[in-house]
């Protein structure tokens, strides 16, 4: 029977991890809320007391964490006296790293996992609360085909693509160009949806028009910003839920720092940038990301 340690139960986390519970495995979880672990402790899951705790006996482990920082702390070890996971860990471990991190770092942490006789991938996801919900995530996945192999049958599990990027870090790079064409797209609609609401249009009358028409991408399909257009969408339960913008912030950054290294222009991307920082000045990112409508209305 596979062991699986499951690390950071957020709000991509926790569904992921309620699906490998419910396909039968047996999970051992942490995070640093404790009402996270609770709410799987409920389904069958044990709770752990740490990391360290969490993957004693683990023969996988999958750790899905804000950024660059917290995945660094959890396996290299910090400056806070924390050792790191990577030595403790027994040799041949498979490790599915799922946070969406710097390609740079992912590297350095996938270096450290060989040093040690440890398999890694760099794992991270689309497709949003929805999709980890549904089991129908994207992976884009960054290491060696072999150990993806090993990896599918969990990855299956989550979600319903699962694409091999290339080598280590590869999973990273692709997922940073995805989130800048995201980010760009939700403006895009959020400030046509208000033009289009300023100049007398149905909200939902409009956002189908694009939807079908030329202008249609998948904000329109499945998170429209504007309030009450799909119930489902953050925006319809005061953007609450769904991926923070502070987080939509980080990856638009890592963007950046990837365009910075390859020498690529990226404006549209830098734009983006500059928009969701003025939403984290306002104090808004720790709501969804399509709170960015605000900028567009009074
Ligand atoms: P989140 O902030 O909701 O969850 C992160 C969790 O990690 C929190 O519960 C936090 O308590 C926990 N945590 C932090 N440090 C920890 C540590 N040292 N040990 C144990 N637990 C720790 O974030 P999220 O929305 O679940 O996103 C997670 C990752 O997935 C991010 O990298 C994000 O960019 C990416 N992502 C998010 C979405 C989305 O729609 N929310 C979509 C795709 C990718």
């Amino acid at each position: 029977m596979t062991q699986i340690a499951f690390i950071g139960l957020g709000h991509m986390g926790l569904p992921m991890a309620r699906n490998l519970l419910r396909a039968g495995f047996t999970l051992k979880v942490f995070d640093l809320v404790q009402a996270a672990m609770d709410e799987l402790t409920k389904e069958g899951a044990h709770a752990a007391d740490s990391a360290a705790d969490a993957v004693q006996d683990a023969d996988v482990v999958i750790s899905m964490l804000p950024a660059s920082r917290h995945v660094e702390g959890l396996y290299l070890g910090d400056s806070l006296g924390n050792h790191g996971l990577f030595k403790i860990l027994k040799p041949g471990t498979l490790i599915l790293e799922c946070s969406t991190i710097a390609p740079e770092s992912a590297r350095k942490v996938h270096k450290a996992a060989a040093e040690h006789g440890l398999e890694l991938l760099d794992a991270p996801v689309s497709g949003g609360t929805a999709g980890a919900a549904a089991g129908t995530l994207t992976f884009m996945i960054g290491g060696q085909a072999s150990t993806l192999e090993k990896a599918r049958p969990l990855f299956a599990v989550m979600g319903s693509n699962i694409f091999h990027a290339g080598p280590d870090g590869a999973g990273q790079v692709a997922k940073v160009c995805n989130n800048q064409v995201l980010a760009v797209q939700m403006i895009a609609t959020a400030e046509a949806m208000a033009l289009g609401v300023a100049n007398g249009l149905e909200p939902a009358v409009l956002a189908e028009i694009m939807r079908q028409s030329s202008g249609g991408n998948w904000t329109l399909e499945k998170y429209n910003p504007w309030p009450g257009v799909m119930e489902n969408a953050p925006a319809s339960r005061d953007y609450s839920g769904g991926f923070m913008a502070e987080l939509m912030a980080k990856d638009l950054g890592l963007a950046q720092e990837a365009a910075q290294h390859s020498g690529n222009s990226t404006p549209m991307g830098a734009l983006a940038l500059q928009l969701y920082r003025l939403l984290l000045k306002q104090g808004k990112g720790k709501q969804d990301f399509s709170v960015v409508q605000q900028l567009f209305v009074e």
